[in-house]
């Protein structure tokens, strides 16, 4: 029986919620949870079409079956039984009003649908007092609505609103079923994949299993700086490898803008490249997060001692808390080459 096919990986969470509508077990609230680009609001649209997909007692459609009148008008946006809350965008948190005009018109019965759904977007960002509110209707649920709170991070959410409802983890996706899904599905992957490889698959290794970050990385000026601050990285670790002379890692230096973000992306990456090449030493088949071509990291891990990369690792841990104490962009840069053995 086939449910939830947009969604990529996280069987076991498909299957529970094709359970859940299958035999009538759903819950009035769920907290779907995960960090950006993971694909919650795929997945809470094609939750929603699921619940009122007319074919859903039928097996031998898939779940949602995205052709009958429900499932077309809700994923293509024009269901008004599906309802999206999120912040006022000139706001970081989401208020009380908000979620009093929710509580104003949950009451109102659907329109066309059995079930009326609430995506609230952003739920992490929801002050104490809107939670507060919120919980007011979660405790008496009107029997035909079901909401669906998107969070980042569960952790900011009461206790008491976790416990009426259930949290589903989005997990990132292997590399492998996310390169294949992004080139069937947007041209500009295929074009990336065929004109420049090797960009391609830089993309899917900083994408880290989130489908929603690939796309945004397919976007030139958005992979433009992450990628040189990767360059960057792997430029440091193979200076380390290479008898010093200081040139280059004076250019580095020189080369170096004063923004601290872009220090601590660039440390961020070497640390990334320094656990794969510990990872490469300690495991025959690891999983890299930072190398997109495994005898690479092999051959520059094998010039690497473990105490050697372990002190990296120790020094970019350094550097970063200095950046954050506000310390100077450039000398904490130069000092970490000094560190390392680069200077
Ligand atoms: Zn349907």
């Amino acid at each position: 029986m086939k449910h939830f096919e947009s969604i990529l990986g996280n069987e076991a969470l498909r299957l529970r919620l094709a359970s859940d509508i299958r035999e009538k077990t759903l819950s009035h609230a769920y907290i779907i949870e995960g960090p950006r680009g993971v694909g919650k609001h795929t997945l809470a649209k094609n939750l929603a079409a699921a619940i009122s997909c007319e074919n859903s007692d039928d097996p031998s459609y898939p779940l949602p079956c995205l052709v009958c009148p429900a499932c077309r008008k809700i994923l293509g946006d024009k269901s008004p039984d599906v309802i999206t809350v999120s912040r006022e965008e000139d706001k970081t948190s989401m208020g009380v009003d908000i979620i009093r005009d929710l509580r104003n018109n949950v009451r109102l019965l659907p329109n066309d649908l059995d079930t009326k759904v609430y995506i609230i977007e952003e739920a992490h960002l929801m002050n104490e007092q809107a939670q507060n509110a919120f919980l007011l209707t979660l405790e008496e649920p009107p029997s035909f609505v079901v909401f669906l709170l998107l969070a980042e991070n569960s952790l900011s959410l009461l206790e008491t609103i976790k416990s009426r409802a259930p949290i589903l983890r989005m997990r990132p996706i292997p590399e492998k079923t996310l390169e294949r899904h992004i080139v069937s599905i947007e041209p500009r992957a295929k074009e990336l994949k065929e004109s420049s490889p090797e960009e391609f698959y830089e993309v899917i290794k900083l994408s880290c299993g989130y489908i929603g970050q690939a796309l945004e990385l397919l976007d030139e000026k958005t992979r433009k700086p992450l990628l040189a601050a990767r360059h960057m990285a792997k430029d440091f670790v193979l200076q380390m490898t290479e008898r010093k002379n200081g040139k280059r890692a004076a250019e580095i230096i020189e080369g170096f803008s004063k923004k601290r973000e872009e220090l601590l992306r660039l440390l961020s990456e070497i640390e990334l490249a320094a656990r794969d090449l510990l990872a490469v030493k300690k495991s025959e088949d690891p999983p890299l997060c930072f190398f997109t071509n495994e005898d690479e990291a092999a051959e520059i891990s094998f010039k690497f001692k473990s105490g050697a990369i372990m002190e990296l690792l120790g020094n970019i841990y350094e550097a970063k808390e200095r950046l954050r104490e506000n310390s100077n962009v450039r000398l904490t840069l130069f000092d970490l080459c000094v560190k390392c053995g680069l200077l």
